[in-house]
């Protein structure tokens, strides 16, 4: 992208460039079998930038991120600590499904990269909350485990990062979305800090 042209877009604008680039990209294979790339949704202000791990079923149908079973905890989670969708910015590591919903291979994630770097860099939020691990070693590298830091704020290269699980991976336990119940009481404190 030129970048001097960018300082004289909208960030809207910006974003949408990026959107389009993503809808053509075919630097991996998973645009093979998309059906809609999914750039992720919301607004370009927030302070809280949720990172997932890529499109699944019903995201690749739509074209939105997190509209299934793991969307509505995601949901639920935002509304205990009273935020909405509307105020904060959901993305994704990768903007094709995977087959199968698999994990985003370190290839995939890696060739992606770059449009989640600059949806960051448009944004600029005080705070990345990385879902789970491929968003662990996207921004974080591979050195790291979601179980061991997960509700833990790390700084790094100047942003601030905070890692919880995935929310699909309470669909089943009612334990793990308890411990991500806390941590987003632990993430609303932070962010009492980084908003004055
Ligand atoms: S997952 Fe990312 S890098 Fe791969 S084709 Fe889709 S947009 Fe391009």
């Amino acid at each position: 992208m030129d970048t001097e042209r960018i300082t004289d877009l909208t960030k809207d604008e910006v974003f949408q460039a990026i959107s389009s680039q993503i809808s053509l990209c075919k630097k991996c294979s998973l645009h093979q079998g998309r059906t809609h790339p999914v750039p992720g949704e919301g607004n370009l202000n927030a302070s809280l930038f949720f990172v997932g791990e890529g499109p699944g079923a019903n995201e690749d149908i739509q074209g939105r991120p997190f509209v299934g079973q793991a969307g509505k905890i995601l949901d639920q989670l935002l509304e205990s600590i009273a935020l909405e969708r509307s105020e904060v910015f959901i993305g994704n590591v990768v903007k094709c499904r995977p087959p199968g919903n698999r994990t985003p291979l370190i290839e995939e994630i890696r060739a992606c990269e770059d449009f989640l770097l600059a949806q960051l860099g448009l944004i600029e939020p005080k705070v990345v909350v990385l879902l789970g691990n491929a968003a662990l070693t996207a921004l974080l590298g591979a050195n790291h485990s979601i179980s061991r830091v997960r509700g833990t704020l790390i700084e790094h290269q100047g942003m601030n990062f905070f890692p919880i699980f995935h929310p699909a991976a309470s669909l089943y336990r009612r334990e793990v979305f308890e411990q991500m119940k806390q941590d987003f009481v632990t993430l609303k404190n932070i962010m009492k800090e980084k908003v004055k």
